[in-house]
Formats: structure tokens, C-alpha cells, sequence
């Protein structure tokens, strides 16, 4: 992977050989810092600021791919006619679109009872936190100091979720100091950006866009390896060799400077030849 801005000039031949840019992003750890509760993300100003100039210019899309609910996201970015893809794309709210996957709805008796189930067994464990997301739900443990009491949650969740992962009921993945349990539909970043691309963005926006996609998770590095090659991937945190996106930058607020080049890089090559002492921000 390359450090995003140690290769600034690649990058920008690369935006202004496309018109049109679809910029989508991943939320928590990506825009805004991990925070140890869920509840204390907010977006900071500047990062909300810098994404209405990006939504509200016609040479971009703006979606927000996350695991948080719908209700949740649209709650914490507060920006109006962009694509909001919520619990991992089973929710989808946007310019022309509004649409949540049957099959999860039908599952939702399951996870209730999931949910209590795992209520009774682990919420006298100091610092768990467990989310009841509507079509998801999130079992946070960052906060979570004792090892043994890390190994009791995983063991727990791991004897209550077989049975229905066996008969392909449910399914379980991991995050970063979260396990996520998930009805068994095909949504997941990866697979509904893919439906996007070939659904949704030629109608809604054009054939002809390059596709930016940001994100620090597990789930976001399924979608760097469903775009490898054809798109501009950008994963934010340490690199590592087995993550496969193009680019990286080391943390959100990194993720901050790039999007306010991006902007200004966009306008500018719309609107001006490009200057050969053109340097990075
Ligand atoms: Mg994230």
C-alpha cells in the first residue's frame, strides 16, 4: 500500500481523468476517531463542513457505508440528499432510493431474542455494551478490561449463535473490539456497492465516475478486495501487508486533509488547465 500523500500527483491525474467522482465512506474510525463508547462518535465540524461542499457540487456522489442503523448515521452525519447505506448496506436511504433488505425484516424476531438472551447472560460484565441496531447487533467489549471476562463473552456468544449459524439463521463477524450479529442476507459493504455500481450510479449519476471508497474495518477491507484494480480504495490506520487497498493514510484526520484536496483539486482541474508546480495541499 502507498501513502496517500506521497502520491498526491498520481491521484490527482487520476481524479482529473474522470468527471465525476462517487466518494463513499466508511463512518466510525474513518471520519471520526474510535471513541471507547459508540455513543461519544460524533462527526467534527470541519469533516461535516468539508463533506456538504462535496454534496452539494455536481461532480460528486456522497454515500456513508456503515454497520451503525439508519436511524443512528443519518442522526450523527446530518446531511441531507446523500446515500446513507446503514447496517452494512441492509438499509439503504438516498437520492431515489429507500430500501430495507425483506429478508432481514423477517429475521427480526430472531435477533430479539438473541439480543435478551445474551442480555440475561452477559450485562452484569463490567464495560460490555451491547446494541440492539434494529437488523443488527453489535456486542462492544472495548471498554472491557479483564481477559478472563473477554474470553467469558466470546465463549458465550460463541455457544448461543451456533446453532443458528449452523442453520444458516444468522451469522456472526468481528470488528474492531465489536462482534456483529447479522441476519443471513447477502448485504455487506462489499456486496452492496457492487449492487450500486451496476444499479444504482449509472442511473443516478452517470456511467463515467471514478469510485473512492474509505474505510479502517474488516468489513471495509472486503470491499478493497471486491475493487481491487478498478477503483481508488484508501484504507486509514497502520498498513499491513495483508490489507489491500491502493492507498493509506495513518488516521481520520488524515482522512480530513484528503478530502479537502480532494475537493479543491476537483473544482480546480474543472475549471483550470493544471499547473506543472502543482504540489499536495
Ligand atoms: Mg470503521
Amino acid at each position: 500500500m502507498k501513502y496517500v500523500f506521497d502520491h498526491i500527483q498520481t491521484i490527482n491525474e487520476l481524479l482529473r481523468a474522470q468527471k465525476k467522482i462517487i466518494l463513499l465512506t466508511d463512518f466510525d474510525g474513518t471520519l471520526t476517531p474510535i471513541r471507547e463508547h459508540p455513543d461519544l462518535a460524533i462527526l467534527p465540524e470541519e469533516v461535516r463542513q468539508i463533506l456538504i461542499k462535496i454534496s452539494n457540487n455536481k461532480m460528486f456522489f456522497l454515500g456513508i457505508i456503515t454497520g451503525r442503523s439508519l436511524r443512528q448515521i443519518k442522526k450523527l452525519v446530518n446531511i441531507q440528499k446523500i446515500l446513507y447505506a446503514a447496517n452494512h448496506g441492509i438499509e439503504l436511504e438516498g437520492p431515489g432510493i429507500r430500501v430495507t433488505s425483506p429478508e432481514a425484516k423477517k429475521a427480526r424476531c430472531i435477533l430479539w431474542h438473541i439480543y435478551m438472551r445474551l442480555f440475561n447472560s452477559l450485562s452484569h460484565i463490567e464495560g460490555i455494551y451491547l446494541e440492539d441496531k434494529g437488523l443488527t447487533i453489535s456486542l462492544h467489549y472495548r471498554l472491557v478490561e479483564k481477559t478472563r471476562d473477554v474470553e467469558f463473552i466470546t465463549k458465550t456468544l460463541s455457544s448461543i449463535i451456533k446453532p443458528y449459524s449452523e442453520r444458516k439463521t444468522l451469522s456472526l463477524s468481528t470488528g474492531k473490539m465489536v462482534y456483529e450479529i447479522r441476519p443471513p442476507v447477502k448485504w455487506n459493504k462489499a456486496t452492496t456497492i457492487q449492487w450500486l455500481l451496476t444499479n444504482y450510479f449509472p442511473l443516478n449519476f452517470g456511467e463515467d465516475a471514478l469510485l473512492i471508497y474509505l474505510g479502517d474495518d474488516k468489513a471495509d477491507i472486503e470491499v478493497f478486495n471486491a475493487l481491487k484494480g478498478k477503483e481508488l480504495t484508501i484504507f486509514v490506520g497502520s498498513p499491513s501487508d495483508t490489507t489491500v487497498a491502493d492507498y493509506f493514510v495513518h488516521s481520520p484526520e488524515e482522512v480530513k486533509t484528503f478530502l479537502e484536496h480532494l475537493y479543491k483539486q476537483k473544482c480546480k482541474s474543472d475549471h483550470e488547465q493544471p499547473e506543472k508546480s502543482d504540489r499536495p495541499i
